[in-house]
């Protein structure tokens, strides 16, 4: 349930209603916007009188959420959410660029990869540690060590650093990462989301192979109801019959989910398509389609690449992708 605020309301008003309201067991998240105060309500809203509240003088109108999930719901925050991660904005206008290796390999390869994805304009970092592989017999990831290795990049270039967690047992191995990635195959790992939900790190939860928008919005309200509001989605492609594809790129979960939520929404045209060569494209009309940022995977060797070499960019290709996509931004200001 929401209830906008009239125009002009004293804020000693509005911090009445709200202390009545929490009295009630509800949790209320207050947007405040350039001409409306919205409150989102959010709990059992069934003993409510919706007609009380629409009566008190400073209430313009009450109206139900119909939607399950309600904190990710733009109905509650009519304004973009801008992201703080380690300093680089995303959301709201701010475009950021995530890109490193699928995985962590060695502290020479991730610096050099580093260095090399900043010159050409990234500003965030990825490199796995602890990989959700298919086959067990695939390579893992350098687990604890893969993390020092990647603070040891970001000491060098001073780019925030991004990676996925598997288990929440790993949390506090997790402090000083800027965005904990959840990948697709734990987006509905419910105790994982819950337990994220108790930090305040910015959290990258990426779609499901196959889930449905709703789903991933629910997933995000998991991480939201449990006080972490730091959310950035990420689009990576879904499971369809296509098979020239790793997956299938939906790139119209921008546009709808940017009209569903607040939250941030960016694109993995790496994933999406598992070919390096698709991910040029697919980054560009990305980008044309609104996302507010983009992560791909850069490998400074593709060949000897220990995970996803096929889709993995050298540095001079993701230079040129880079040079194409800043003129798209461009456009869309
Ligand atoms: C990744 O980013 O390396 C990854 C495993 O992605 P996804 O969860 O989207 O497959
Ligand atoms: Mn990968």
């Amino acid at each position: 349930m929401i209830a906008i605020i009239k125009q002009g309301v004293q804020k000693n008003q509005i911090d009445t209603l709200v202390q009545w309201l929490e009295n009630q067991n509800l949790t209320v998240h207050i947007s405040n916007g350039e001409f409306t105060t919205i409150l989102g309500l959010v709990g059992d809203t069934t003993k409510i009188d919706i007609e009380l509240l629409e009566n008190l003088d400073i209430v313009e109108k009450v109206k139900r959420i119909s939607e399950p999930y309600k904190s990710a719901n733009r109905k509650f925050h009519p304004q973009d959410s801008i992201i703080d991660v380690g300093g680089v904005k995303i959301g709201g206008g701010n475009f950021a660029v995530i890109a490193g290796p699928c995985s962590v390999e060695s502290e020479e390869q991730i610096v050099e990869i580093a260095k090399k994805v900043k010159e050409s304009g990234a500003t965030l970092l990825r490199g796995g540690a602890f990989k959700p592989r298919t086959s067990p017999y695939d390579f893992q990831g350098l687990k604890a060590d893969g993390l020092e290795l990647l603070k040891i990049a970001k000491q060098e270039t001073g780019m925030p650093i991004v990676t996925e967690i598997m288990n929440a047992n790993h949390l506090e191995l997790f402090d000083d990462v800027d965005l904990i990635q959840v990948g697709a195959r734990n987006m509905q790992n419910f105790d994982l989301l819950k337990e994220l939900g108790k930090t305040k790190k910015p959290i990258l939860l990426k779609r499901g192979l196959a889930n449905t928008m709703k789903e991933w919005l629910m997933s995000a309200e998991y991480i939201m109801s449990g006080g972490n509001e730091n959310i950035i989605l990420c689009e990576r492609g879904i499971r369809t019959f296509e098979t020239y594809t790793r997956n299938t790129l939906d790139l119209s979960a921008v546009p709808m989910l940017k009209e569903l939520s607040h939250l941030p929404v960016i694109v993995d045209p790496s994933h999406a398509t598992g070919i390096s060569r698709m991910v040029k494209p697919m980054a560009l009309a990305a980008t044309a389609c609104g996302t507010d940022g983009l992560m791909i995977e850069v490998h400074n060797n593709p060949q000897k690449a220990l995970c996803d070499g096929a889709q993995s960019l050298t540095p001079d290709e993701f230079s040129d992708v880079m040079n194409s996509v800043s003129k798209i931004v461009e456009v869309m200001k």
